[in-house]
Formats: structure tokens, sequence, C-alpha cells
């Protein structure tokens, strides 16, 4: 990439209310918009946090306050990667129980995160959120459901992880309350009371949640899932969200046992399940959703209720592959999510487009499950409509947020594939060469701009050993 930058950074307001400008030009550009409107080589014109002109050929002459111009020959330019279902604190404890199914996989997992704290889950949450920014990813989104008493203010820790970074960021406040005595999987020592789960849910909206245009800090209510979390607490967790104007978010339909659990327990299905505690709206995004029926899937469509669809670690846990193509073909707004790294252990988002269309290739529908334009739109614009964000993020158009990312496709691993989509979709996962958060880098070549990776890597290591040695001793 050549710069003819007249400083380094990114487009700002500056104080004497000037918006400089940023000018990206000579790059392919996929803009997801409505129409998947694309230039073979074009410009983006970035003023202040803001896209201003988007299009075919140079930018625009005449342009004032220009700050930086960056040459994008050889490079894609599409909208940020927007995760949508994480576990911050896994990122500490990957690599276990690598051979076991969803339930088996908790049980051996439950001891140890039970034993999470502050730092830990500080140097969890920077470790998880380097990973996806190196790789793309613009806003991001972590549920947190295990907070051990005394263990410290762990979604502050996360908060201040993802705003050090610099992404956009929401953090869906999980919670458990119903351990192994009320018939749930976790161990009683690892949940929440139901009051103390909604208090403090509230207490962090009130905190933390921003709900203004170009926001970097937004919370949702999020307790775990029906295995793990009583019936009042999704019933009140949901009125806590509708109260407050919040999001409400939570795993379902991940597994044939969970399926099992509900109709044992509740005499109905998952879906029927969350419907009748007020848990299906376009206030909602659901993770995984594998098992779903087609009434499901019409119930999700009428309601409007989102999905994290989370291809690696469904794989992983030897889950299933949740029906992606029907249900866009339904109208179900469908992101993508890495899901915790204790069930993923690369972290990565821009792998899973590529994971995404290929396990769905292998359901029912075969080669025409899913297309490169397709799987960019889940991990870009479906990403930004199940978090709500869809006005400010996740397509490239004038107005909408600058939040964007230049991939470089002229490298060993792309130079080849025919067309810039499929190179990034199909290809191996391609380097970062810039990335824009509201028209700020939080990558440069590669390398994140405002924290050290390697840093972040030692950290990381020192607490998942002191976390091992602290499980092991509680035997
Ligand atoms: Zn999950």
């Amino acid at each position: 990439m050549a710069e003819q930058a007249a400083r380094a950074g990114g487009a700002e307001h500056t104080g004497d209310g000037v918006t400089e400008r940023v000018v990206i030009e000579n790059c392919a550009v996929a803009t997801v918009d409505a129409r998947d409107t694309e230039y073979a080589s074009g410009h983006v014109v970035v003023a202040g946090d803001r896209i201003e002109s988007i299009g075919a050929g140079k930018a625009p002459e005449g342009l004032t306050n220009v700050v930086r111009r960056v040459d994008g020959t050889g490079h894609l330019v599409t909208p940020g990667l927007v995760n949508t279902h994480h576990h911050f604190y896994q990122w500490i404890t990957r690599g276990m129980a690598t051979d076991h199914i969803l339930f088996d996989w908790l049980v051996a997992l439950y001891p140890t995160w039970a034993r999470i704290d502050e730092p830990m889950v500080a140097a969890a949450a920077r470790g998880s959120l380097a990973m996806m920014a190196r790789g793309g990813v613009t806003t991001a989104m972590d549920h947190h459901y295990v907070f051990p008493r005394g263990a410290g203010d762990l979604s502050g820790a996360i908060i201040r992880a993802a705003s050090e970074m610099g992404v956009r960021f929401t953090l869906a406040r999980g919670s458990m309350d119903r351990g192994t005595s009320d018939g749930g999987l976790p161990p009683d020592f690892a949940v929440e009371s139901l009051e103390g789960a909604l208090s403090a849910t509230e207490e962090t909206i009130d905190t933390y949640h921003d709900a203004s245009f170009g926001s970097m800090t937004q919370v949702a209510v999020a307790p775990c899932s029906p295995f793990s979390v009583s019936t009042d607490l999704l019933r009140q967790g949901a009125e806590l969200a509708r109260r407050k104007g919040v999001r409400l978010h939570t795993h379902g339909s991940e597994t044939a046992e969970e399926e099992q659990f509900c109709k044992e327990l509740f005499g109905m299905g998952p879906t029927d399940y969350f419907e009748s505690t007020g848990w299906l709206g376009d206030d909602v995004w659901m993770a995984h959703c594998v098992h779903m029926n087609d009434s499901d899937i019409a119930a999700f469509a009428r309601t409007g209720t989102g999905v994290a669809h989370c291809p690696s670690s469904n794989a992983r846990l030897a889950a299933g592959i949740a029906r992606v193509p029907d249900m866009l073909a339904a109208g179900v707004p469908v992101g993508l999510g890495v899901d915790g790294t204790a069930s993923n252990e690369s972290g990565e988002l821009h792998t899973e487009l590529r994971n995404a269309l290929l396990v769905n290739r292998l359901g029912p529908h075969k080669e025409k499950a899913l297309n490169a334009r397709q799987a960019l739109r889940l991990g870009t614009y479906g990403g930004a409509q199940v978090l709500g964000r869809q006005e400010e993020t996740g397509s490239l158009e004038p107005g909408k947020l600058a939040d964007l990312v230049l991939w470089k496709l002229d490298g060993i691993g792309h130079s080849t594939i025919a067309d810039p989509v499929t190179a990034l979709v199909f290809g191996a996962a391609a380097p970062v060469t810039l990335s824009l958060v509201g028209g700020l880098p939080v990558v440069e070549d590669g390398r994140l701009t405002r924290a050290d990776e390697d840093d972040i890597a030692r950290g990381a290591r020192d607490e998942a050993r002191r976390l091992a040695r602290i499980a092991e001793d509680a035997g």
C-alpha cells in the first residue's frame, strides 16, 4: 500500500469544527448495500466518523481537509465485520475437552470457569478482542455469564478492554441461576441468585448502555440458556430489557440434548418455550438455532428474531448444521459468531465467512446453500441487523459510520483468485492492511494500532496458567 499521507491516523473532527477527510481509492469495493453494489475499482471518502461518498473510479476532485490518502491498489474494501456471539473469558481455557459434545464439554469446563476473576477476564477479553480486530472485526460482542462471588468487576474489565482496542461493542450481560439442584446443568457454586442476576444486569445497563447513533458501548440482557437459567429469570430478564429499551440475547436450539431437556422439563421444544417466556421478537437474537423445524423458523421470521450462526463451534461440538438458507429464505435476520474460544480455538471471524459457506453446502441445499456474497453479508450487514445497528454500520453507504476494512488480495494467498469477494470468502484468511472504526484506525498493516499483541499474548498466557493452577488446587 502506497501512502501519500499528510499525517498518520484517521479522520477526526477538529476542535475548530472542520471535518477532516480520509480518501481510499484504486481498490475493489463491495458495499453490501441492499443491491449488493460493487465497484471493480472505486473509492471511499471518510469525513469525520462517517462515510461521505463512495463510488466507481477516483474520489471527487477538490476535496478539502484531506489528512490522508490511501492507495488501495490490490485491495478489496468491505464493511467491517460484526461478531454476534462470543464468550471472551474462554480465551484462557482453550484446547480443553476437545472431543466432547456440548453438555459433556460444559460439565468438564464449569469447575474451571467458576474460578475466574477480574484480572483473568481482563486478559482474556484483550486476547479475544485482539484476535478479532486484527482479522477485520469492527463491531464485537461478549456474552459473559459466569460471575463467581467476589471475582471483582468483570463487566467493567470487559468494557474497558473493548474501549482500549477501539472496537464498537455490545456486552451481553449473561447470567445463570439454575444449578444442578434445580435440574440445571451447571454446578450450584457457579450460579447467581435470580434477584442478584437481575439487579446486577440492571446496574450494568444503567452504568454503560449508550443508545446514541455511533455508540461505542451497548448492553444487552442475556440469561445463558434454557438448561442453566430459571423460567423466572427468562421472563423477568425479558421484562427488564423491554423496560430499559435494550436487546435480548441467549443460546437457543443448539443441540438435540437441549431439545430433549426442554421437552422433558417444559413439555415443549426450545422455540415454543422461548415464545412462552417473551423471548421471541425483533429485539432478540439467539446463538446457534441448529435444531429448528419449519414452524420454529416461521416463528423467528414472523417475530423478527435474529440468529447468530456459529458454524465452527457447531462443528467442533458436533451439534449439527443450522438451516441458514431456509432462515434467509423465510426472512430471518442472520449474523455470524465465532462463539467462545473454548469451542472455537481460533477466535477469528473472517475465517467464519468461509466456514459458513462450506458447512451450509454440506446440508440439503448443497451448492445452492450460500454463495460468497451471501456469506459476506452474514458477516457484515446481517450481524449489524441482529445487534440492532443496521442503520449505523454493516454496509458502506453515505451517512453510515466509517467502519470498514481494506483486505490485501494481491499477495501469495489471493493474487490468482479471479474475483475479490470470492478471494476473501473462499480463500485463505486475508491480511488486513487497514481497519477503521468510526474513521479511526484500529489495524494498520496487520498490526493493532492501540495495543501490543505480544504483551496481550503474554498476559493471557500468564492468566491461563494461574487459572489452571487454581482450578487444579480446588480439585
Ligand atoms: Zn455460546
